[in-house]
């Protein structure tokens, strides 16, 4: 029997992972590197998938990316302020060099979709998934179906409710005290004046914390209404982090969606990834084997 093979990239705005992986999720080889430029950038893509025979490659990316196929400019990173990237024909590229079915979506619609496949929400038929890092992105998978729209969701960007206690101004460039710029890792570093690693021993950084990322939580399951809730991330590192955050959910909710996986099973409803720190190349993986499929 010959073996299937799928491609998996990984782009973020600081390091690409690529890797070849099976139909399982399991993947078999890896490679990390820099971000540079583009061309610098897609040569040693390039490279490491040369040796391989593929059948699909997946692509999770930073963004915002262009996923309208009907759109010309299906397949680029279109605005980011990333130097040299803005309007990167991504699909393109990788099709000048492969000439097989490609997936394309957000890092986080990735994260998710591998989540749902081999991950926590592993017999669901959707989850979102949640990274709370450098910035703070949500992807959805909702009855099968990955969530695109108009662009795509920009679920970190979400107004919420101040805490009346906390003068920070908030760090996001375009909405100052959005969910992203009061809850990010670089917003815990500018308001405390210390990394999120550092402040381990600190209550009130984590209590504060999950006062934002409980509101956004409970959000996401009123308008979604996702099947699991999986976050992931650097700042979610903070293993006293989840539990506060479940906690506040299922107060700010209320007993207002009566469903026991929030009200009697919140342990098993929001959770860490299943695939760890892999759900984002696993992810590409999972875009590699439905575009194969499709
Ligand atoms: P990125 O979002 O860039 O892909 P990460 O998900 O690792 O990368 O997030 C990086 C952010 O997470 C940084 O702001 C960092 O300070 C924060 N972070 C990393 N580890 C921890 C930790 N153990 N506790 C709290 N914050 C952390
Ligand atoms: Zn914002």
């Amino acid at each position: 029997m010959i073996s299937l093979y799928l491609g998996a990239i990984e782009a973020g705005g600081t390091k690409f992972v690529c890797a070849v992986g099976g139909e399982n999720g399991e993947v078999y080889e890896r490679v990390t590197f820099a971000t540079k430029n583009p061309s610098e950038t897609m040569e040693e893509v390039v490279q490491f998938f040369k040796s391989h025979k593929l059948k699909a490659i997946g692509i999770g990316s930073f963004g915002p990316v262009d996923l309208d196929r009907t759109s010309p400019t299906y397949g680029y990173i279109t605005s980011t302020p990333k130097l040299n990237w803005s309007n990167f024909p991504f699909v393109e590229e990788i099709k000048k060099h492969f000439n097989v079915p490609i997936g394309f979506d957000t890092d986080v619609n990735a994260a998710a979709l591998g989540e749902l496949l081999w991950g926590a929400a592993k017999g669901e038929t959707g989850c979102i998934y949640m990274t709370v890092g450098t910035g703070i992105g949500v992807g959805a998978v909702i009855e099968g179906e990955l969530l695109h729209g108009l662009s795509h969701p920009e679920m970190g960007h979400i107004l919420i409710r101040r805490h009346p206690d906390d003068p920070f101004a908030g760090s996001c460039p375009f909405h100052q005290d959005c969910l992203e710029g009061l809850a990010s890792g670089p917003a815990i570093e500018k308001r405390w004046g210390k990394k999120g690693a550092e402040l381990a021993d600190r209550p009130e950084v984590w209590e504060l914390e999950a006062f934002y990322l409980a509101q956004a939580v409970a959000n996401y399951i009123l308008i979604l209404s996702p099947r699991k809730v999986i976050l992931g991330g650097g700042v979610m590192k903070q293993p006293q982090l989840l539990p506060l955050v479940r906690q506040k959910v299922v107060h700010l909710l209320n007993g207002y969606v009566q469903h026991e996986a929030i009200l009697h099973r919140i342990d098993e409803y929001i959770v860490s990834p299943g695939l760890g720190d892999n759900a984002g190349i696993c992810g590409a993986l999972a875009l590699a084997k439905r575009a194969m499929e499709q």
